[in-house]
């Protein structure tokens, strides 16, 4: 297989800007597999919490190139070997092993011309509801963001360590969606069981990741009244057997995990055991969230909103609609890059 690696800078749409002074704009990672006339397409968005930046991921997958060049892929079995192989070769970059391993899953569906879901689930896709996301904002902020949510049928908000109620409170007495709150580990002071009850009050489904991943052992004495989500505490499959017992259920992220290959496993595994299972991503172009949202045919949540925060996303993909992805009828993935993307210089 041919292999085409190119960074892209990234900006959310000017909404969706992050404002107290935080660099906003990320650089991720686009990989092309081409044989026989097709081409694969994959993606990797490099995230500092998880140790990995965009140089680092590409230096990765040049270590791969070698193995990939002469690879011939012919059944999922056959992808499953290579998810290994390519892990020798690149470790410790998930990212990079994500990169490569939804290439390959959408070189081999446009191979067989199926969709990833048919390849994968061995069904056709169906359209994928999605949580949308605000940020910490300030008032004015919150009113321009809600504004374009105002429908959406799914809102989750992140809070910072001062647990504040006001964004949940602005977004609940305007809308009747399904609510979830994201506090990104920063409730390590807070009393989690008095915020779970006015959570609870406020009509909210689940809280995500509340205590940084550390303090995981606490979290079963919270004695939280609201279902509990791992994100930064489950990154990896080997993370499951350990999460799986303190928490009502887990956030995948192909970014975190490896790609589309360990991110099934991690859904079959939480399923077993019962969990609340949730697919995620991070600012990421409509080729990740496609990978995403094959994931998304077995879950109970997704919050694949990366695409849509996007003002220059260069990829086509699953279509966004009023907080619905909507697949594509073609084969693989079904993304298409813009014109030049492979083309243009990394640096
Ligand atoms: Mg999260």
């Amino acid at each position: 297989m041919k292999l085409t690696c190119v960074s892209r800078e990234l900006h959310p749409r000017h909404a969706f800007r992050i404002s107290r002074g935080r660099r906003t704009e990320v650089r991720n990672v686009f990989v092309r597999l081409e044989r026989d006339g097709l081409a694969g397409y994959g993606e990797a968005s490099p995230n500092a919490f998880y140790d990995e930046t965009w140089e680092g991921v590409m230096a990765k997958i040049e270590m791969a190139r070698g193995f990939i060049e002469t690879l011939d892929l012919q059944t999922v079995a056959g992808l499953e070997a290579s998810w290994g192989m390519v892990w020798e070769l690149v470790a410790p970059s998930r990212a990079a092993q994500c990169a490569l391993d939804v290439a390959l899953w959408d070189w081999l569906a446009r191979r067989r011309g199926v969709s990833v879901t048919e390849l994968m689930w061995s069904r056709k896709p169906a359209p994928v509801t999605t949580f949308c996301t605000i940020g910490l904002s300030s008032a004015e902020e919150l009113a321009m963001k809600f504004q374009e949510m105002r429908r959406f049928p799914w809102i989750k908000i992140k809070s910072d360590a001062e647990a504040s109620l006001r964004t949940l409170e602005y977004v609940r007495s305007r809308s009747t969606a399904q609510l979830a709150m994201d506090a990104n580990c920063a409730w390590g002071a807070a009393d989690l069981r008095a915020l779970s009850k006015a959570l609870k009050k406020l009509r909210v489904a689940f809280i995500e990741q509340p205590y940084p991943p550390e303090r995981d052992a606490e979290i079963a004495r919270s004695r939280s009244v609201l279902p509990l989500i791992a994100d930064e505490s489950c990154i990896v499959e080997g993370d499951v057997p350990r999460v799986a017992p303190l928490y009502d259920g887990f956030n995948i992220k192909l970014v975190k995990c490896g790609g589309l290959t360990p991110a099934r496993r991690m859904l079959l595994r939480g399923k077993v055991l019962h969990r609340k299972m949730m697919v995620g991503c991070m600012l990421e172009s409509s080729a990740l969230i496609a990978a995403g949202a094959v994931i998304a045919q077995r879950t109970d949540y997704a919050d694949l909103d990366g695409a849509w925060l996007l003002g220059d996303d260069p990829f086509r993909g699953w279509q966004f609609a009023g907080g619905v992805l909507t697949p594509p009828t073609v084969p693989g993935l079904g993304v298409e890059p813009e014109a030049g993307l492979f083309e243009a210089p990394s640096s």
